[in-house]
């Protein structure tokens, strides 16, 4: 499966270009040291026919917070790179995309301070990442990185190396999906997606400081605010959630998903009478901009 073709355009420094001519330079930092920023967005076409970017403003305030964190020269316009965002999608033809804004540093072998930041936008047709079904998680053998090794908060290229291990360890056991612990054994989140789980009515999920925070968490506690459902973020032992009524994941590329086991350990609830689904819902018709009625989910 390729993400481009001879007539797809993205954007680079300001310009619409064709996939196939764009270049960058082989011995940029960005790519031998993963010194990088990158943005994962998705674009749906809504309620109305127009196609809407979701949370447009959240993810490229989240683009210049993790390039600042990591010392990356910012001085882009994020109105100007949404605008770009929907030139891509509408010089593609595309409704419903996964939008990829990357920042990276022009060759600097040096490692002294980036002093410039090139920005690459491209788009393309995505379904869910982590599939339609119920995910079997497993406990990944790796944590997720130390918070006082990197800057966790920020999406910087070079972080994704765990996720990568993390994620084909869980396949090459047979399982869809790991999960991953912060330092202190506490569970943290998936590879590229948040976690929350339900038990006895409130749902549960893992408080900042060790994870990405992610958009699509935001969006998920704001929807519980909205449904009157009670939230609570604290530190999360294992074992509390093999005891969850239902346990899933939210990002994204993920969208809201649920678990179906963990390390073959189903939950008290089937996922069709879950806040889990009713959350999951209630997310789908958020970002295609529809009416939400909570009672037509089954109690
Ligand atoms: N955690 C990690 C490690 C991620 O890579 C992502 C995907 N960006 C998320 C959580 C979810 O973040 P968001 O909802 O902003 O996509």
């Amino acid at each position: 499966y390729s993400y481009y073709n001879e007539n797809t355009i993205l954007y680079y420094n300001g310009e619409f270009l064709k996939a196939t001519e764009a270049k960058i330079d082989l011995y940029g930092q960005s790519l031998h040291y993963g010194y990088a920023v990158f943005e994962g967005i998705r674009a749906y076409k809504t309620a109305s026919g127009e196609v809407k970017i979701f949370k447009a403003k959240e993810h490229f305030d989240r683009f210049k917070r993790s390039c600042e964190l990591i010392h990356m020269p910012y001085d882009f316009n994020n109105e100007e790179l949404i605008a770009a965002c929907y030139k891509v999608l509408e010089l593609n033809n595309m409704t419903e995309a996964y939008i990829r804004p990357l920042a990276i540093c022009p060759p600097n072998m040096t490692l002294k301070a980036a002093d410039e930041t090139h920005v690459l936008i491209c788009a393309w047709e995505w379904g869910a990442y982590l599939g339609e079904k119920l995910l079997r998680v497993m406990l990944s053998s790796y944590q997720r990185p130390n918070p006082k090794a990197f800057k966790i908060e920020s999406k910087a290229a070079g972080l994704y190396v765990n996720s990568i291990l993390a994620s084909q360890e869980a396949k090459s056991k047979g399982y869809d999906e790991a999960l991953l612990l912060d330092i202190e054994g506490f569970v943290a989140e998936g590879p590229g997606a948040n976690l929350f789980y339900e038990k006895d009515g409130t749902i549960y999920t893992p408080a900042k400081g060790n994870i990405l925070p992610g958009i699509t968490r935001a969006t998920v506690i704001e929807i519980c605010q909205e449904l009157g459902i009670p939230l609570v973020e604290k530190q999360i032992s294992v074992d509390e959630l093999y005891e969850a009524d239902c346990v899933f994941y939210c990002g994204t590329a993920a969208e809201v998903v649920g678990w179906d086991s963990f390390n073959d350990k189903g939950f008290a609830k089937p996922w069709a009478q879950s806040l889990g689904k009713v959350i999951q819902q209630a997310y789908k018709a958020k970002v295609l901009e529809k009416e939400f009625d909570r009672a037509a989910i089954p109690a």
